[in-house]
C-alpha cells in the first residue's frame, strides 16, 4: 500500500533456539542476556522515528513450538514484515526456515517484506550452513539476507530490522 503506517508489526519466525528472542532483545536494548522466555509469543513495543514521523514498532516474537510455522497463521496474516531466523550451526533450523518462507508465501498473496537472518555467526567454527546456501534460499523467496550474531554486537542486526521497518512503512521515497 501507499499509506504511511503509524504502527509496524514485524514478525519473527524460525525454529526453537535459533535466537529470535536474543535478536529482538539485542535490537531493542543493545544487550545479550543469554536466556530468554520461549513458551509464549511475546510482543515488544518500541517507538521510533522513521521518515521524520513517530511510529510504534511491534516485534512479535513467536513462541517456540517444535520449530514449525504452521501454528502461526494469524501472526503471518497480520505481519507488516517478517524475519525468518535460523542458526548457521543447525542444519535442521535451515530446513525449518525454508518451511517458514514457504508458509509466508502460501498465506500471503500480497507478499510482505521478508528478511532471512542467519544467526550465531560467532559460532562460525560449528557452522553447518554456508553463506552461499543462505543467500540462495533468500534469493529463492525474494528475501533480504543477513548474517548476524545476537551474542556479539553485530552491525547487521540493526540495519536488517530498519530495512523491514522502512519497507513496511510504505511512504518513503525509495
Ligand atoms: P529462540 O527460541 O529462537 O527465541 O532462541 P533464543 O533467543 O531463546 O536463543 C536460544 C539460545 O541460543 C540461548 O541460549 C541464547 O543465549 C543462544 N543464542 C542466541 N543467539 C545467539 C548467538 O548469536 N550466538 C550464540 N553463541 N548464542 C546465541
Ligand atoms: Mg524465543
Amino acid at each position: 500500500g501507499t499509506t504511511c503506517a503509524a504502527k509496524i508489526n514485524v514478525l519473527l519466525l524460525g525454529a526453537k533456539g535459533v535466537g529470535k528472542s536474543a535478536l529482538a532483545v539485542r535490537f531493542l536494548t543493545h544487550r545479550f542476556i543469554g536466556e530468554y522466555h520461549s513458551a509464549v509469543t511475546i510482543v515488544y513495543r518500541h517507538s521510533m522515528v522513521v521518515d521524520s514521523r513517530e511510529r510504534v514498532l511491534e516485534i512479535v516474537d513467536s513462541s517456540a513450538k517444535p520449530g514449525e510455522c504452521s501454528l502461526h497463521k494469524a501472526e503471518i496474516s497480520a505481519a507488516d514484515s517478517v524475519a525468518v531466523v535460523y542458526s548457521v550451526t543447525d542444519a535442521e533450523s535451515f530446513s525449518t526456515a525454508r518451511r517458514c518462507l514457504q508458509r509466508v508465501h502460501e498465506i500471503r498473496d500480497e507478499r510482505p517484506p521478508i528478511a532471512l537472518m542467519a544467526n550465531k555467526l560467532d559460532l562460525d567454527h560449528c557452522r553447518e550452513i554456508t553463506r552461499t546456501e543462505g543467500e540462495e534460499l533468500a534469493e529463492e523467496f525474494n528475501a533480504h539476507y543477513a548474517e548476524v550474531s545476537a551474542a556479539e554486537s553485530s552491525s547487521d542486526i540493526e540495519p536488517t530490522f530498519l530495512y523491514l521497518v522502512q519497507k513496511a512503512v510504505g511512504c518513503s521515497a525509495s
